[in-house]
């Protein structure tokens, strides 16, 4: 659902409904939409009317607000207080959050701020996804990302909040080079925190999100068997586009029986 705009004209209304109408379920994300002042409850209701679907999911923000916030309270946090406060989750029944961090400079701030957001989590009694993050240099010198989700679910399983999961980003892993390596299937820890995943395929040191097509890599799609079959996210893949059309590429490439046979059993 990105790159859609609030106020949008009845034209791309249409079109925002035309493609939700393809999919099962629907992420939407909020970045793109919000800006300064707006209430985010409005930008979901819109969304909400146009594509006659309850969201699935919600992205939170995922640009920090650093100029806003010079008093050290991050991004993902104020997204979140500020969503669930004016009653997404109750107003909605929406349950399921993906967050990014904001820009950790140490360890210290990063285990602070997923802690924060388990606690808001836990408050409004929904799930946040921690998602892990592309490592481009150009964005992310002198600060701690999440990126591996190896260690995203380590430090889920230490803090132990129910509440809290983990997003997998499969493009975001493959552009840091190491999707298999970041996944380790025979780690129960990583298998048990992912709640939910955003399945696109990319190149090293980019952040595309290319669709899921024949060009994809094999490491990737075989890695989609085990995604599918882990019980705690229901086998729901959110593919994530900067086009809707991409979306719509990757859910019919993934229906093709070349696809399936990449894959036994196929996909749920
Ligand atoms: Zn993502």
């Amino acid at each position: 659902m990105k790159n859609w705009k609030f106020g949008a004209s009845a034209k791309e209304f249409e079109r925002l409904k035309e493609y939700a109408n393809q999919f099962e379920l629907l992420e939407i994300y909020l970045e793109q939409g919000l800006k300064k002042g707006q209430d985010p409850i409005e930008l979901i209701a819109a969304q909400i009317t146009a594509t006659r679907k309850k969201p699935y999911s919600v992205h939170l923000r995922y640009k920090p607000f650093l100029d806003e916030h010079k008093d050290g309270v991050d991004a993902a946090i104020y997204d979140l207080s500020v969503l669930c406060m004016s009653g997404l989750a109750a107003d909605w029944g929406i349950e399921l959050f993906v967050a990014h961090t904001s820009y950790p400079k140490n360890r210290y701030e990063l285990y602070n701020q997923i802690i924060r957001l388990g606690e808001a989590a836990h408050k409004y009694k929904v799930v946040i996804a921690i998602e892990n993050l592309c490592d481009r240099e150009n964005l992310t010198k002198g600060y701690m990302l999440p990126r591996n989700p190896r260690e995203i679910a380590k430090i889920l399983e230490e803090l132990g909040n129910p509440y809290l999961g983990l997003c997998l980003d499969t493009g975001h892993a493959i552009s840091n080079s190491e999707l298999t390596d970041s996944l380790d299937w025979d780690n129960d820890v990583v298998r048990k925190w992912i709640k939910h995943v955003h399945y696109n395929d990319n190149i090293p040191e980019k952040d595309l999100h290319l669709p899921i097509s024949e060009d994809a890599s094999r490491e990737l799609i075989a890695n989609f068997k085990y995604l599918t079959q882990n019980s705690k996210h229901k086998g729901v893949v959110i593919f994530e586009h900067r086009k809707l059309e991409e979306a719509v590429m990757g859910k019919n490439y993934v229906q093709t029986a070349e696809y399936q046979n990449i894959i036994p059993g196929g996909i749920k």
